[in-house]
């Protein structure tokens, strides 16, 4: 980052450059009368320059040698490298380093060559696409599945195509993941979003628009992404005996991670759930989504989701990367019981030295901050102890919520562990948060 060029940048006035959260420029743009697209633009970059110049900028920086559960980490601010216990990815398995992942992801590159050049409704898909559809559907449970580009594509296509136009209405967590959020805009439905995780206000709001529409459809996410808790999905599915909708379930942060595969599998709903979802860069290593559902309900999202029709599809490598993933999964299930022993582990020290937490049980543990500077602040002093995680900070969430986010995987030792405990320990003290 050019730091020299941002005295360009000063002419807007943003307050607090150096502790001002970017979520909140194009709000001081608006306030300022300030539209204009590159003004914004400037507006934006001068906060980032600013937050680079003071080292509090914690976005954008990268592992020098790719994911891993530690690594050198190179700070996008003036941080310089650093080597460092890595928590923001979501390899909930380390899948992508192990042998039998990558050996596949190889020999596919020798015998498909790479990319794909088309999309699957063009002749896109290789029999290995076709063969991880089926096996897919098998282990979510149901008769066919679609495979998207990615798990964003798969949202934002799928939930597009299945409530189109206003005689649909969507009902969805407010929690939502934005590419849910997307996928409900695009459609052109009627939306509301319900309380977070409260079946009896989706229940209130079902009661109170269903029936004045041809199609509801209800997305939930089975685990949260940013506070790793659990979707009531019994008390959701329960709802189906009262009203008529149909309901879509995102597995993104559950799928791969219960002996029965999906939670949906493990709570005995999927039958009653009409789209398990998942995305396959997390547990599985590699990239894609996946929609499970009826042949029916396929053909409809073949034909009329564009993120299938009009998105090149999966390189063959990273579908191989799948299957290999899929086998491992089954084939050492000792990954899963080592996984949630950690996760076992780390939320209950976390807690122990008095962090809040929230009410999760996964892999994904917030820390939560609840105050925006000292978000800022506390994540640069991590990094500089060699601990490098995701600050969660408006518009992700509200302000009231910042966090730090730590996402284990099943590769995280003991020691590392540890040794970010300390860390955390000694900087939630001397920040306040503890
Ligand atoms: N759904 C949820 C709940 C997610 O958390 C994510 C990504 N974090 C996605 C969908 C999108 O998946 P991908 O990044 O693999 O496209």
């Amino acid at each position: 980052m050019d730091i020299d060029s941002s005295e360009d940048f000063q002419k807007i006035d943003v307050a607090n450059k150096a502790t001002r959260q970017i979520g909140l420029v194009r709000k001081d743009c608006l306030e300022q009368g300030i539209v204009d697209v590159e003004t914004v633009a400037e507006a934006y970059h001068a906060v980032k320059l600013d937050q680079a110049k003071t080292g509090i900028w914690c976005y954008d920086n990268f592992t020098e040698g790719g994911s891993n559960s530690s690594g050198l980490v190179r700070s996008s601010a003036h941080l310089g490298t650093k080597e460092c216990i890595i928590w923001p990815i979501n390899h909930y398995l380390a899948l992508n380093r192990h042998p039998k992942v990558v050996d596949a992801a190889i020999d596919a590159i020798r015998t498909f060559g790479t990319g794909c050049g088309t999309s699957a409704m063009s002749g896109g898909h290789s029999s290995l696409h076709k063969l991880a559809e089926k096996r897919l559907a098998d282990w979510m449970g149901k008769e066919e599945a679609i495979l998207f580009p990615t798990g964003y594509s798969a949202n934002v296509g799928a939930i597009s195509a299945l409530a189109k136009g206003p005689s649909c209405f969507i009902l969805f967590d407010r929690e939502c993941h934005a590419s849910i959020i997307d996928g409900v805009k695009l459609s052109g439905a009627k939306f509301l979003p319900f309380r977070h995780n409260d079946a009896d206000d989706l229940n209130r709001k079902l009661e109170k628009y269903a029936a004045s529409y041809e199609n509801v459809l209800v997305v939930v996410e089975s685990v949260y992404s940013m506070t790793g808790e659990e979707a009531c999905l019994r008390e959701i599915v329960d709802l189906k005996h009262r009203h008529n909708f149909l309901l879509f379930v995102d597995e993104a942060h559950s799928f791969g991670l219960h002996s029965d595969r999906t939670l949906c599998n493990k709570l005995g709903v999927t039958e009653n759930v009409d789209f398990v979802m998942t995305t396959l860069s997390k547990s599985t290593a590699s990239i894609g989504g996946v929609v499970a559902t009826t042949p029916a309900f396929k053909t409809l999202m073949q034909v009329e989701a564009n993120a299938y029709l009009f998105q090149a599809s999966i390189p063959p490598s990273d579908v191989a990367a799948i299957l290999a993933a899929m086998d491992v999964i089954e084939m050492e299930p000792q990954l899963l019981t080592s996984l949630w022993s950690k996760v076992g582990y780390m939320r209950g020290k976390l807690k122990g030295i008095g962090f809040d937490t929230g009410e999760g049980t996964s892999p994904i543990i917030p820390v939560f901050v609840r105050d925006s500077d000292t978000l800022l602040k506390m994540g640069q002093a991590m990094y500089e102890d060699g601990i490098f995680t995701t600050s969660v900070a408006y518009p992700v969430v509200k302000h009231s919520e910042v966090r730090f986010r730590f996402i284990l995987n099943e590769s995280h030792t003991y020691d590392q562990i540890d040794r970010t405990l300390d860390v955390m320990e000694k900087l939630g003290r001397k920040f306040g948060v503890i």
